[in-house]
């Protein structure tokens, strides 16, 4: 199957922009143009929006039992297609095919897990003061339409935990896609489609990140704005929903600490966030980033690491054996190259890779790099490739003060045997997500988010939900 072309969804049809304005797809393991996509202008954001402020006035009025047939349906045809878009999102986006399956049928199961929560968005009766006969009640309805706009790293669970709270609700949504990964958000949006979503209730746009975000953010229609990305483009968008009073879910940027405690099971924490780190070739919000490791371990757990790291397969996400696939993206190489000068030249040890693989293709060696000074880039700008960085530590307060030291707060990691430890750990790390022992599971039924820098609201658990709905109060007496 070839690399498809991806047209704008608008009103339930799918078609090119009005001015046939287009930009070019690369594949990232071969640095080829691998297709097209259509950039949207004024004129069909405009057509996206009456069809939003359309589908809505649909959509609301369908109950969670109907909702919920097609988003389930939407889900089953996903998973019915799952090898055809899994290779898809591995020619844009670069990532192991297995991954790229994996993502794939793990956004039907989360469409599921939505489609079955929205029948739970209850409202409540309040007793009134004086008249029994008065009831005081406590509504949930949809915001209204949401603009979405989601990034390149997992072109379809970015999109697919917005439009699941989104839909579940009774919201209509656009979608604003990742341009460099395209085709894989348009398979999803078609199998909504296919699955029988009525006119406007989905649209599906991209072009100019900046000019649709601001333009959509300021239009009336639009009720709330939902953002997934990084901490300073989240702050712009924000700023500019503030001036529009326009609700807000905002999941940005994270620098995850890992500690590893004296009496930690080192072996299952290499385990761990070996795994962690290089998936997605470390391109993943909640990817372990700053590696606090306590010095009576630290050397055990480095040479544990680099032993992992070195085992790892790099090569194109089609090819079989894959583990880590190429950086998404030119712009990480460069990074990458910047984040390992910067962190050698303040005296930190280079135990693995540090060097783009090969001319062809984003290709960078699982990296890491020990007793990284905390002033270095990498210890204070999110890394978001293959790239470890470690420090020994003494106690766990010193630890701890370091994972707090930064704005970001998204993700956390700890390991140890001890209970006392992980309570600690537990009340004063200041993350969304923390996982003590184990690796990262970011499941649908558990809050998704951040604090701090790192954003506000959640996509996951029943908050995900109240991110799209309104609470108001009605009360009726009865005359
Ligand atoms: P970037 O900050 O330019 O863009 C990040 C995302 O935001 C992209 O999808 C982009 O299309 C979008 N974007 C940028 N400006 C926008 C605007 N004005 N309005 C709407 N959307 C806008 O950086 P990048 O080079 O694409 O990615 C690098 C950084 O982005 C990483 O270092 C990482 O911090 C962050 N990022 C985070 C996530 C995440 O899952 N939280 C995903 C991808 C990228």
């Amino acid at each position: 199957m070839t690399y498809p072309d991806t047209r704008l969804f608008i009103d339930n049809m799918w078609q090119d922009a009005a001015d046939g304005r287009s930009i070019a797809v690369v594949n990232p393991a071969t640095g080829e143009e691998i297709g097209r996509v259509a950039h949207a202008g004024i004129a069909d954001l405009d057509r996206a929006l009456v069809a939003a402020q359309r589908g809505f006035e649909t959509w609301r009025d369908f109950t969670p039992a109907a909702r919920s047939k097609i988003m389930r349906k939407a889900a089953d045809l996903l998973r019915d297609r799952a090898d055809a878009i899994a290779r898809i999102l591995t020619l844009e986006q670069g990532k192991p095919l297995v991954e790229a399956k994996t993502e794939v049928m793990a956004g039907a199961d989360i469409i599921d897990w939505f489609a079955e929560e929205g029948f739970r968005v209850y409202g409540r009766i309040v007793p009134h003061r004086t008249s029994l006969s008065t009831r005081q009640m406590v509504v949930k309805d949809p915001v209204g339409p949401v603009a979405a706009f989601t990034p390149w790293n997992f072109p379809i669970n970015q999109v697919v935990r917005k439009l699941g709270a989104g839909l579940a609700t009774g919201c209509s949504m656009i979608v604003k896609a990742p341009e460099e990964t395209p085709a894989s958000p348009a398979a999803l949006v078609r199998a909504f489609q296919d699955a029988g979503l009525p006119d406007g209730v989905l649209g599906l746009v991209f072009g100019d990140p900046a000019e649709i975000s601001e333009y959509l953010i300021a239009s009336p229609i639009i009720r709330k704005i939902t953002f997934t990305g990084s901490t300073p483009v989240g702050k712009l968008l924000a700023a500019q929903a503030g001036r529009h009073m326009k609700r807000v879910s905002m999941e940005l940027g994270g620098h995850a600490p890992v500690i590893v405690c004296d009496d930690a099971d080192v072996e299952l924490a290499v385990k761990s966030v070996g795994t962690a780190k290089f998936r997605n070739a470390g391109q993943v919000c909640i990817s372990p980033t700053r590696f606090l490791v306590h010095n009576s371990v630290k050397d055990a757990f480095a040479r544990a690491l680099v032993d992992y790291a070195d085992s790892l397969q790099v090569g194109d996400g089609l090819a079989d054996g894959t583990q880590m696939g190429p950086l998404a993206n030119d712009r990480r190489l460069t990074a990458m190259a910047e984040f390992v000068q910067d962190a050698v030249d303040g005296g930190a040890g280079l135990l693995a890779g540090g060097h783009r693989i090969g001319s062809v293709g984003n290709f960078w060696q699982p990296t890491i790099l020990a007793d990284v000074p905390t002033h270095a880039r990498l210890f204070n700008d999110e890394p978001f490739g293959p790239v470890v960085g470690l420090r020994g530590f003494d106690t766990l307060e010193e630890a701890i003060a370091e994972a707090n030291r930064l704005s970001f707060g998204l993700a956390g990691y700890a390991f140890t045997r001890s209970l006392a430890h992980a309570d600690l750990l537990a009340r004063r790390v200041e993350v969304g997500m923390l996982w003590v022992n184990t690796p990262a599971m970011g499941t649908a039924e558990l809050p998704f988010g951040g604090i701090k820098d790192s954003g506000y609201g959640t996509e996951g658990g029943p908050e995900a939900l109240d991110a799209y709905l309104n609470t108001r109060a009605v009360v009726v007496a009865n005359l």
